[in-house]
């Protein structure tokens, strides 16, 4: 392709791309398609000969596009919204353009000084400390999996003195890392990754209203240490995945700080929350965490992948990561940053940009109002659920997050169970919305979240009509 080729499918692509983005509400949100149906239209071998362009594109939009989930679609209420915007998808065209590998400052100074700053500005609109008070400096990985696989390596070579990295674990006395029964999945692949073991992940039991009981967790910690195992890491969470639960920080830190345990905070999706001054206090006891997450991929118009992971003491990540002789590290300390000695993968992809021209699109005052929406939505919402006999809440709101189930008609909750679930099913293979079905204290609820760049309140009104109309139809007694 030679670059006015290039120059007439680009100018195509955009408008496109504004096309799909203006009417992706017509569009079904989640595909009706059977597991194979798409690799059926797909070739068994590549082409030997080049393809047009337009006959590329034909398949992309009658073979693959019905074959997708429509994340940017306003009526998106399932998992955690992956939202994005214009500006950030005008970064990645950027991005893509200059191909640059970002793997260190020598590779791409802009890249690595951009990343540098972008995340200081986050940092400082989240409110958390900076590096001059003995706070936190920034990096982008790809993933909160990434962050939390990062924080307990860290956790384990700062509780074996770096022994781990060395001679390996067998070496060293069992480790241990807790979490809540809340916590995200990604905790747990992370201590098996880090070769400490499932069976080294203690799940903390939760009070009532969600968040880890810090009792329970200092029973666990003592437990261990008797018998003579080292608590290596606690991940709590701000904003679990089921419920969005709050861990209380304030305890589970003062617990760590007494026994020398590296605390690492999970708020890969409630993070984006901390730009609110209103919602601050759910980083009460931030002063005892040595790293945090939070994805401006989730619920902060930033095309995937863009994971903020703020750590104390990057010394220790880089000591635990690196694959220099530290007389290397030395010579640059101070004067430019290596990240790729702050993360797992060699490569990096020039992931600041995108989140510099969201922010600067919107404006911190932009970005905001656009969070206070989703949560005003979820408010009215909740209300409207509190104030519907047919349905009861399965666990307070949190943010833009809420969990309810259908308990119309005087029946036995496994009957309950059943239409909870018929009801999401039926709602979601609809194409008109998309929600997620789910288990809270054992029983069957719908999760539904709201943070799609695109959802007004009139997308939220229709979906609750909708989810009333259709458990009238399914459940006529
Ligand atoms: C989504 C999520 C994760 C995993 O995020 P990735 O960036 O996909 O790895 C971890 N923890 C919580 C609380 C999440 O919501």
């Amino acid at each position: 392709m030679d670059f006015d080729e290039f120059r007439r499918h680009g100018h195509a692509f955009v408008d496109w791309m504004a096309d799909y983005l203006e009417t992706v509400e017509d569009r079904p949100v989640r595909p009706q398609v059977e597991p194979g149906e798409i690799a059926r239209q797909l070739p068994s071998s590549p082409p030997d000969s080049p393809e047009a362009m337009a006959d590329i594109f034909a398949d992309f939009e009658n073979i693959l596009l019905p074959g997708m989930v429509n994340w940017q679609h306003p009526s998106f209420f399932a998992f955690f919204t992956a939202n994005s915007s214009p500006p950030s998808v005008l970064a990645e065209m950027l991005t893509a353009t200059l191909g640059a590998q970002c793997m260190m400052w020598e590779t791409s100074p802009a890249a690595t000084e951009l990343e540098t700053r972008v995340l200081d500005w986050l940092r400082q609109m989240c409110g958390l400390p900076g590096p001059d008070e003995g706070g936190f400096h920034g990096v982008i990985q790809d993933t909160a999996s990434s962050a939390i696989l990062c924080a307990i390596l860290t956790a384990r070579e700062r509780a074996t003195d770096w022994a781990a990295n060395v001679k390996g674990l067998k070496s060293t006395p069992p480790l241990a890392v807790y979490t809540s029964i809340e916590t995200h999945s990604s905790t747990e692949k992370s201590v098996k990754i880090a070769g400490l073991g499932a069976d080294a992940l203690r799940k903390i039991a939760t009070t009532d209203d969600f968040g880890m009981d810090p009792k329970a967790l200092r029973a666990a910690v003592e437990a261990d240490i008797a018998a003579g195992i080292i608590p290596a890491c606690v991940i709590a969470s701000i904003g679990a995945t089921g419920v969005g639960a709050v861990d209380p920080l304030e305890p589970i830190g003062q617990l760590c700080r007494e026994h020398g345990i590296f605390l690492h905070i999970d708020s890969a999706w409630a993070g984006s929350a901390f730009i609110l001054p209103e919602k601050h206090w759910m980083l009460e006891g931030i002063d005892y965490a040595d790293s945090l997450v939070l994805n401006p991929h989730k619920w902060l118009f930033t095309n995937f992948d863009c994971s903020a992971h703020y750590v104390r003491d990057p010394d220790a990540l880089i000591r635990t990561l690196t694959i220099l002789p530290d007389y290397l590290k030395h010579a640059n300390q101070g004067d430019v940053i290596d990240y790729r000695d702050w993360g797992i993968a060699l490569g990096r992809r020039f992931r600041a940009l995108k989140l510099w021209f969201v922010i600067r699109s919107y404006g911190v005052s932009g970005l905001q109002s656009m969070l206070r929406a989703h949560i005003a939505h979820t408010v009215w919402l909740t209300q409207e659920i509190e104030d519907d006999k047919g349905f009861t809440l399965a666990a307070p709101r949190r943010l833009s997050l809420i969990a309810f189930r259908y308990v119309a008609g005087n029946v036995e909750p496994e009957e309950e169970d059943r239409r909870t679930d018929l009801l999401a099913k039926t709602l979601n293979d609809s194409g008109r919305l998309y929600v997620t079905p789910t288990t809270v204290k054992g029983r069957r609820a719908i999760r539904f979240n709201i943070g799609q760049t695109y959802t007004e309140r009139h997308h939220v009104e229709a979906a609750w009509k909708d989810i009333k109309e259709t458990a009238a139809a399914l459940f006529a007694d």
